[in-house]
């Protein structure tokens, strides 16, 4: 808790909606962060893809986004 969370690739701080798109996405507790654009290249997707995503989990309700 209050730890800095960085991306494990370029080592970017994640804001809280990246760190929650990584326990949404990857795994509920993570032992790597990517950063939006890391995450994009990992999982082979568009960035544009991870917003479209974030606004999905968002409309849900879901507390781990802003
Ligand atoms: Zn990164």
């Amino acid at each position: 808790m209050g730890k800095v969370t960085k991306c494990c690739v370029c080592e970017r701080k994640l804001d809280k909606n990246a760190v929650g798109l990584n326990k949404k996405l990857l795994d509920k507790n993570p032992s790597r962060f990517f950063c939006i654009d890391c995450l994009a290249a990992y999982l082979d997707v568009s960035v544009e893809d991870l917003y479209a995503k974030i606004s999905e989990f968002k409309d849900q309700g879901c507390t781990l986004f802003l």
